[in-house]
């Protein structure tokens, strides 16, 4: 018993170092203000995590980091760095999509594989190249404002677009290619999509010079739960089993505790028989009730909370892609 409480102490103990993403002092930041580029609302909220857009409507996975210094031209001088030790996973050298230029890095050092991207960067270093080590505070490129989004990004709102979160599975190409308003747009991105990337708040995480990732996962609340009948399990439940309770290994389906932004924070294996195993291949199984209105607003579940939503449908088809 000694033993295992002993154990336990260690891992929750355990942490990887964080720096800062750009040039800015992490130290100087007293309030959000300081370190957040607004959108053109100039609304200053709307550059943090959250339902921050279109007066609650629209989603943003990310945190917005403006510059510090600027060129005559108005545009950054500020670098963007790997925020922890880490790998380069995808490199981005082109505008175009809503990222504009961007780099993913995954850290196998962290309790658990999370993902950090850094989006709309003017520059990427030529050094920087998929399998190459990032040790935290190496320059990944210089912060810009490149992006193929609907709305050009202007040279007073440039910025570091920051991202971390799970990776939703291996096989996103196949449930990519299968949908019918992709049949004129390729993936380009391969597994970086970033519809395979589910973000989660990244300042529990960038404020600190140590986080515990795995913790910052399972700080979200579970707010939307779905079971799901499979006969193999989802990839994501391998990669990462640290959020996975229960006989994994004889499992007939699995009920799957969501965070409301659509991250699956908790898996729990049902075995063969189970009442919860549902009769289609997955349903949605509960919701809290407490936050309704932000689950419709982000698509989670439908207005009239009885099915699920887009956004959930489509997390839980790329979850199940590959799967039998
Ligand atoms: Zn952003």
């Amino acid at each position: 018993m000694l033993l295992i409480v002993a154990l336990l102490g260690t891992v929750s103990a355990a942490a990887i170092e964080v720096v800062w993403p750009t040039s800015m002092d992490r130290t100087s930041i007293r309030v959000p203000e300081d370190y957040l580029q607004a959108t053109i609302s100039e609304i200053p909220f709307s550059g943090s995590f959250g339902m921050v857009r279109e007066e609650g409507q629209r989603f943003h996975e990310g945190v917005d980091i403006r510059p510090t210094t600027r060129n005559a031209a108005g545009e950054p001088l500020d670098l963007v760095f790997s925020a922890m030790d880490g790998q380069v996973a995808y490199v981005n050298n082109a505008t175009n999509g809503p990222y504009g230029k961007y780099v993913v890095l995954t850290h196998p050092k962290a309790e658990l594989l999370v993902y950090t991207l850094y989006a709309h960067l003017a520059k990427i270093d030529p050094a920087v190249k998929v399998g190459e080590a990032m040790t935290r505070g190496k320059a990944i490129g210089l912060m810009g404002r490149t992006s193929a989004g609907a709305a050009a990004i202007t040279p007073d709102r440039a910025h570091l677009h920051f991202e971390v979160g799970l990776i939703l599975s291996t096989s996103f190409g196949s449930w990519y290619s299968v949908q019918p308003e992709n049949r004129k747009s390729p993936n380009q991105h391969g597994l970086w999509n970033g519809q395979n990337l589910m973000g989660m708040d990244p300042m529990p995480v960038l404020i600190r010079t140590r986080a515990n990732l795995l913790d910052a996962v399972r700080s979200q609340t579970a707010v939307v739960s779905v079971t799901m009948r499979t006969a193999t399990a989802p990839d994501f439940v391998k990669r990462y089993p640290m959020l996975v309770s229960g006989d994994s290994e004889h499992a007939a389906g699995w009920r799957v505790d969501f965070s409301w932004q659509g991250m699956p924070i908790r898996w729990t294996a049902l075995e063969a028989g189970h009442a919860l195993l549902p009769s289609t291949r997955w349903q949605l199984y509960a919701i809290d009730n407490s936050v309704r209105k932000l689950l419709t607003s982000r698509k989670m579940i439908t207005p009239d909370a009885k099915r699920a939503g887009e956004l959930l449908t489509q997390n839980v088809e790329i979850l199940l892609a590959g799967v039998r």
